[in-house]
């Protein structure tokens, strides 16, 4: 029997998972097809449902859905319920398991430059999902403080209790006049970059949160964005000095954990980076 995994978000065509998810299992000869399923909010509760049937291993779920699923699966791991989110579901005879493989994506893309962030201050620009995955990643890898900068300020707050009683976490505006943001991002190792700006085709194509002026050499700005590789910020903290990486090596991380999960296998990394960067070559 053929087997599948599937996409849950709306939109999911743009979407360069299936590409080197599909590599991944195509690679380690596993009879299974990766396919996005493009699943607008009213048709959510049916979709789950179809996630229990025995020919389906499991999900990513991504962009609008990964907050409502967690009233339509049946376990949620402690790391669910912490960050608040899913990006992952397993299918155990039936029973969908739900887990957050974005903290270990954000942790093992930050291991490939080998940077130590114990007792670190790091500054988190944006405050939705994904930065809330940020503050959790941040606490493990021992950080000592974080600044979280936000348009919306209310939404920073929110972060606040993430960090417990490990890692120290402080809100900002995010706005270039606030002298908050900028001792907090002076004083900064990392600098994460977690707002949808400077997204290829979004409404905020060419942008940086930050300009290169306030970076400087000794910090690494991460951002998670990924299309394009070389992103506005990351071009900006670049041309300040700083180290970059870019969101790809979450976004493979964060699938590999993932692949782990579904299959039992050891995901073959070199292959989904290769197909991540193809694919993303082609939808240029
Ligand atoms: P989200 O929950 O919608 O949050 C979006 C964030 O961007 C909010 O903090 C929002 O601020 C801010 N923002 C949007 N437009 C802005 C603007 N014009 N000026 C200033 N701030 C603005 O989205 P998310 O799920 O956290 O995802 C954020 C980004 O991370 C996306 O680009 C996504 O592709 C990327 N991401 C990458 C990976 C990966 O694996 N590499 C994983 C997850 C997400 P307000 O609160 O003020 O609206």
């Amino acid at each position: 029997m053929t087997r599948t995994i599937a996409l849950v978000g709306h939109p999911v065509a743009h979407s360069i998972s299936p590409a080197f998810q599909q590599a991944a299992l195509d690679a380690l000869k596993i009879d299974a097809r990766y396919e996005a399923w493009d699943t607008p909010a009213a048709e959510l509760q049916s979709v789950m449902e179809r996630l229990r049937s025995r020919d389906v291993l499991g999900a990513n779920v991504t962009v609008p859905h990964k907050v409502a699923v967690m009233r339509l699966i049946d376990q949620p791991d402690s790391l669910v319920e912490f960050v608040g989110a899913v990006n992952t579901i397993v299918n155990r005879d039936g029973r969908l398991h739900a887990t957050n493989t974005d903290v270990t994506g954000i942790l093992n893309a930050l291991a490939e430059v080998e940077v130590d962030l114990a007792g670190a201050n790091v500054v988190i620009l944006g405050a939705g999902g994904a930065a809330r995955a940020v503050v959790v990643a941040m606490r493990r890898a021992g950080a000592a403080r974080g600044t979280v900068a936000n348009r919306t300020a209310g939404r920073a707050e929110e972060l606040v209790p993430l960090g417990g009683a490990d890692l120290d976490v402080w809100t900002c505006p995010l706005d270039l006049e606030s002298e908050r943001l900028r001792v907090a991002v002076t004083a900064a190792r990392l600098i994460v970059q977690t707002t949808s700006l400077g997204m290829r085709h979004g409404p905020d194509e060419g942008a940086t949160p930050i300009p290169a002026r306030m970076m400087r050499q000794g910090q690494l700005a991460f951002d998670l964005v990924y299309t394009p590789e070389r992103t506005p910020f990351l071009e900006a903290a670049a041309s300040g000095g700083a180290q970059t990486l870019g969101g790809l090596a979450m976004l493979v991380h964060q699938g590999a954990a993932s692949f782990r999960l579904w299959t039992g296998q050891e995901p073959p990394l070199a292959t989904m980076f290769e197909a991540a960067r193809a694919a993303l070559d082609g939808g240029r």
